[in-house]
Formats: structure tokens, sequence, C-alpha cells
């Protein structure tokens, strides 16, 4: 049974200026909307008391099973302001497939897909003034979860679980110029393993993470590339974004999926690499044909994808024996091209053809 996402809207709303405020200077994650979707899940009566209302803490006894097993999955998309003052979601379906699998990964209740959209939707629309204007690169994050809320200390599937979406204004990625980030190839760390849960988007992945990220810091370098965890020899993805490159062949090459993030930006990438002239192709990538085939030329530019970040360059990569530059240091013409293609059609300046737009 699913149902709609009733709006009990809030008494105590941000007021205009403070939004106006955090919209002209939005940055990521740090401002929040007036209002939350939310439902509980129950084994006695499945999802219920689906709502959107204000945004209120959340009170859990000290054994919450999430606090100690990190049962607890999330997704991210972004509502996009078009010229026309409409506002619209870019492939939330994809999205609501993936919490599905994710949850089924972390043995949580799987959420309808007509929740998961109408939830994402009801709370767009009570928040839609929290939508940044059109024009720019900015947008309105939407950060849909799940964690297991019973109060038991035992290691089992719990019998109560929290769904919940909260949005976030963000600002553009880039805010004067697109450069290009270099990567750390950490020796130590890996991310995922096959029978893992790296094509989950579970939280644990992300503090398995940090580490590595402070790694990569320390080293001078924005983000990790990670390989994979069997043979540390095959490119996986980044942090939180997916990696392709382009060869001197016309491919668009990326990692086949298996132990990484079936990412939604990765798909419509590989869909938009045909009308750039450019054959999609999903293989395994190994580091040694990274090194040779940067320095060669066969790799003529490499680039992350991801909801966040769009489409971002990568003009380096090191490690602790290693040092790639790509393409000569400066973002490709290739991965701007489907950069510059990809944020028109979020942001309605070309005619939305795939109909990925809803
Ligand atoms: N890989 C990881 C590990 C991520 O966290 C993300 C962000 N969701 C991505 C890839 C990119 O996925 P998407 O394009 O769906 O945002």
């Amino acid at each position: 049974m699913t149902a709609d996402f009733p709006l009990h809207r809030t008494t105590r709303p941000v007021a205009d200026d403070e939004r106006a405020a955090a919209l002209a200077d939005p940055g990521f994650g740090k401002h929040f909307t007036d209002h939350m979707a939310a439902a509980t899940w129950t084994p006695e009566d499945g999802w219920h008391d689906r709502r959107v209302g204000p945004v209120v803490p959340y009170s859990l006894h000290p054994s919450a099973a999430v606090l100690h097993y990190a049962q607890e999955i999330f997704e991210g998309l972004k509502a996009y302001r078009h010229a026309d003052g409409s506002v619209w979601l870019f492939r939330p379906e994809r999205n609501a497939a993936r919490f599905a699998a994710s949850a089924r990964r972390l043995t949580l209740p799987v959420l309808p897909e007509e929740d998961f959209l109408a939830s994402v939707e009801g709370l767009v629309r009570a928040d839609e003034a929290w939508v940044p204007a059109a024009g720019g690169e900015q947008s309105l994050y939407l950060r849909p979860y799940m964690f297991a809320s019973e109060a038991f200390l035992g290691v089992r599937p719990a019998h109560r679980v929290e769904y919940g979406v909260i949005a976030s204004p963000a600002g553009a990625y880039f805010g004067s110029g697109v450069v290009g980030v270099t990567l750390w190839i950490s020796a130590e760390f890996t991310r995922a393993a096959a029978g893992g849960t790296g094509a989950a988007k579970c939280g644990g992945n992300y503090a398995a993470g940090l580490a590595a990220q402070l790694e990569a810091r320390e080293h001078g370098c924005d983000q990790v590339l990670y390989l994979d965890g069997a043979e540390h020899r095959w490119v996986e993805e980044s942090g939180t974004m997916n990696v392709a490159l382009v060869t001197s062949a016309g491919e668009l090459v990326t990692p086949q999926l298996g132990t990484i993030l079936d990412g939604v930006t990765r798909a419509s990438v590989l869909d938009l690499a045909v009308e750039h002239g450019l054959t999609p192709v999903q293989r395994p990538i190994s580091v040694v044909e990274l090194a040779e085939g940067c320095a060669s030329g066969s790799i003529t530019e490499v680039f992350a994808v991801g909801t966040a970040a769009v489409i971002t360059p990568i003009t380096g990569f090191r490690g602790p024996d290693l040092s790639i530059t790509v393409g000569g240091g400066a973002p490709g013409a290739t991965t701007l091209a489907l950069r510059a293609h990809l944020l028109d059609i979020q942001h309605g300046r070309v005619e939305d053809t795939r109909g990925w737009l809803r």
C-alpha cells in the first residue's frame, strides 16, 4: 500500500531574509529547508505515518541499532529551477531503484518507488521557495535516507526503521571557472571487495573512506581514487564520484559495475557520449594502463562524475611511487563539452529529448 505524504506546514518557517541569505551563498550541505518528508516502518504495519512536516530532531534510545551496527542507507539527487520558474528532478526513478537495491543489501525494508518519488516531490513542493533561481548552476540537493531505529542490541535486521528526506540548497561546484582535481591513489586503503557493500549507498562506506580522504589531503590531493580490493590493480571510483576517461581512439571508457556505485551521472554520460562522437565502453582499466596511456597520449582526458560534482576534470594522479599528469594538466575539451551538455539538460536550457526530467 502506498499513499500520499500529506503536508503539515511548519508554523515557524525560516525568515525570508535568512532564507535569501542562505540562497545567496548556499555552499553545500549547511543550510536546511523548513520541512522534511518522513515515514516509519515496522513488521506489523509496514510503511506508515507518511508525512511532510517541520524539520524535527530524532529522539533515539542509546541502543538504537543504527548507532551500533550502521544499518543505514541514503541517496542524493537535485531539483533544478528552469528559466520559466518551473522546478524539475533529474532521473529520480534511478535514485529510487538504487535506494531499493541498497535497502536489500543492508536488509532494510524496501521503500516502494512511488513512495520515494511522492516523498521527494512532496518535499520539493513544500519548500519550493528554497530552490535557487535559474541562470546559474545552483540547485536544491535532496537527501533521502533510512536507518534502523529499533532499541535493541541483538545483531539482526531491525524491527523499526525510519525513512526521511531533507533538503539543502547547493551552490555551483566551481565558483569561478572549472578547474581540474588531483586524485590520490592510496597504497593502503581500499573501498570495496567482491561480496561487500561497494555497490550500496550505505553510510559505512563513507565512514571507512575518511581515513583515505585524510591521506589524500595530506599529500595535497583533492580526493581518493580507489583501486580494487583483491589485486590493487584496477581503477574503481573516487570517494563520491565515478570516473571515466577519453581515448585517442574516440572511446569513453568507465569501469564496469560490480563493486562500484551505479551512478546516475555515470549512466547519463555513457548515454550522452554518442552525441559527442564517442563510443561508450564499460571495462576494467588497470592503473598501469592509466599511467601509460596518459604518458603516451592514448588517454587524452580523465574526469569524475557525480550528482554533486556534475563532471569534474581530473588533471593528475599521485601515489606513493606514482605521478600521472593527464592531458597536459588542463581540463579537456570533451570533458567540458559533456559537462555543459549535462548541465544544459538539467537546467532546462536544451530540450530533454530523453525524458530524464520529472
Ligand atoms: N560513487 C560514489 C561512491 C558516490 O557516493 C556517488 C555519489 N552518489 C557516485 C559514485 C556518483 O553517483 P551519482 O552520479 O548517482 O551521484
